[in-house]
């Protein structure tokens, strides 16, 4: 029985995109880092597993934000009176600029890994800033607080303001220093290769990038197909590609080269070439549902995606999105959707929270591995929530997930394991 951990409660998880378990007052076994199974009756060889009572609360995988700015946290809920790029303008460049002094970054990133800490996240895909220093500080702080994420020095090498910006060779150059300071120094923070976007990266920087990725065989993650008039500019930027997506392939970094995120893909839909490139190189579409409305971006086509078997997660994009809570961004998932299938597409149905729950879990998990799932070999990572105050009535426990993802505030978190560790009996 050593190692042998029995979460016992109300289950929920995704078995896949079509299939939802609930079960009441079932077992969740646990073999150090790595789920056993789940079980209405516990088998008999488990019977003198150490059992952890979460009775009455819910057992559910832990979520992944695929996508979220952790330097913007200063700001988040301002400024949404913008789209896209003067966004990036007024706000978003002046705030990450502002990372060059360590002095700032010790001030400001403890608060965003606390609350990402405390929030049902258990897995991220995290941009920071073109600075190495302050980016290095953001990883050690992740690494204490027991999250796992990817974590990115970003690159920008034109059309970016004077002080948020690199030379061509000295963002290379910095990349490479940044990889070399950290190399060794993490169990759960790992680096991710961040061209910020197409518009701020010189071919030469995305080439150099390259070259790193397949040194390193690192991940890369950017963004795609936000903003029609971003789509118009990567187009007179690259003007021998017949999609934006392609100006990233022709590098290697929209998934064939090395594993991708790409955030937002909201007109992915409208080139063929674009969703073929991201069926067919497995790219992982972080979808962020409140930013895409906040910046008046549009709403992606979510269900489109998923029935061509597109891989996708869903992000919370802070702080173009206002919170780190996946549960809302899980109920905004929903509701964009409806707007879509109103006024976009009526074939198109609109997302459920079963849906949702997938690509908050297994979804953007697997972005990570065998991650996201309660079956066998997956890695434990759970979150329990108290959500007593939430039922006065007796509810299924799909009704309870539903009410959950739209009434969160009301529900507590009880434990949270990542890779089988309760992260927030930590200090
Ligand atoms: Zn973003």
């Amino acid at each position: 029985m050593e190692g042998i951990r029995i979460l016992k409660g109300d289950i929920i998880y995704s078995k896949s995109q079509d299939e939802l378990v609930t079960m009441k007052d079932g077992f969740l076994v646990t073999k150090k880092d790595t789920i056993l199974g789940v079980y209405q009756v516990l088998p008999i060889e488990y019977s003198e597993g150490l059992v952890e009572d979460y009775t009455g609360k819910l057992i559910m995988p832990g979520f992944t934000d695929l996508h979220v700015h952790a330097p913007q946290y200063t700001f988040r809920g301002l400024g949404m009176n913008m789209e896209l790029i003067p966004w990036l303008n007024t706000y978003t460049f002046p705030a990450e600029a502002r990372y060059a002094d360590i002095e700032y970054a010790k001030k400001v990133y403890p608060k965003f890994v606390e609350d990402l800490k405390n929030s049902p996240t258990t897995r991220a895909g995290i941009f920071a800033t073109i600075h190495v220093e302050s980016t290095e500080y953001l990883m050690d702080l992740l690494e204490e607080s027991g999250v796992i994420a990817g974590v990115g020095k970003v690159n920008m090498d034109r059309n970016s303001p004077e002080n948020l910006i690199e030379e061509t060779e000295e963002t290379l150059r910095n990349t490479r220093k940044w990889l070399s300071d950290i190399d060794g120094r993490y169990k759960r923070v790992f680096p991710i290769v961040t061209p910020r976007f197409i518009p701020s990266c010189t071919n030469e920087t995305m080439e150099g990038l390259a070259e790193i990725c397949r040194e390193t065989g690192l991940s890369v993650q950017s963004h795609l197909s936000e903003n029609q008039s971003e789509i118009a500019w990567v187009q007179e930027l690259h003007p021998d590609t017949n999609c934006y997506a392609q100006a990233y392939d022709k590098y290697g970094m929209c998934g064939s080269g090395s594993k991708a995120i790409m955030a937002h893909c909201v007109y992915s839909d409208q080139r063929k070439e674009e969703l073929e490139i991201l069926k067919k190189n497995q790219v992982w579409v972080a979808h962020c549902p409140e930013s895409n409305m906040n910046l008046a971006s549009g709403v992606a086509p979510v269900k489109k995606m998923m029935r061509e078997g597109i891989r996708i997660g869903i992000g919370t994009d802070v702080a173009a999105g206002s919170k780190l809570s996946l549960f809302t961004a899980m109920a905004d998932a929903v509701k964009a959707s409806k707007m879509r299938w109103v006024y976009v597409d009526k074939e198109e149905e609109p997302l459920t929270v079963a849906e949702v729950f997938y690509l908050a879990t297994a979804g953007g998990g697997s972005f990570f591995g065998k991650v996201g799932r309660f079956e066998e070999g997956y890695e434990f990572d759970a979150v329990i929530i108290d959500d007593s105050r939430l039922s006065e009535d007796e509810l299924s426990l799909y009704e309870r997930l539903e009410r959950l993802v739209y009434v969160p505030e009301e529900s507590q978190i009880a434990a949270k394991y990542v890779r089988g560790e309760n992260i927030l009996l930590h200090k």
